[in-house]
């Protein structure tokens, strides 16, 4: 019966521990404005994702909070990975092609 003890006392740690990193502290993503050049945080509700059938057609996109310029960026592999992950709204533009 010890080992079913130790199993839970793990499980329960883990699990503490991304409770608690997800109510402190959001996901924010950092970005920059080609515009104005300033760089800032967004929240998941701030930026959209569209996956296009090709890594060239797939992007995010934001409004600059500074100067309101509306940014488009390529999003690769890596970036859309973080980005659902983030709860970013995704688009998936292939079916229309
Ligand atoms: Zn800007």
């Amino acid at each position: 019966m010890s080992e079913s003890a130790t199993s839970g006392a793990r499980g329960m740690t883990v699990e503490s521990a991304f409770a608690g990193m997800r109510s402190v502290s959001p996901v924010v993503f950092k970005a920059g404005c080609p515009d104005c050049r300033r760089r800032f945080e967004l929240t998941a509700g701030s930026l959209r994702l569209a996956i296009g059938a090709t890594s060239r057609t797939t992007f995010y996109s934001f409004t600059c909070p500074e100067c309101g310029a509306s940014v488009r960026k390529p999003a690769g592999e890596r970036i859309v990975e973080l980005l659902t992950g983030g709860g970013v709204r995704t688009l998936r533009l292939h079916s229309t092609l």
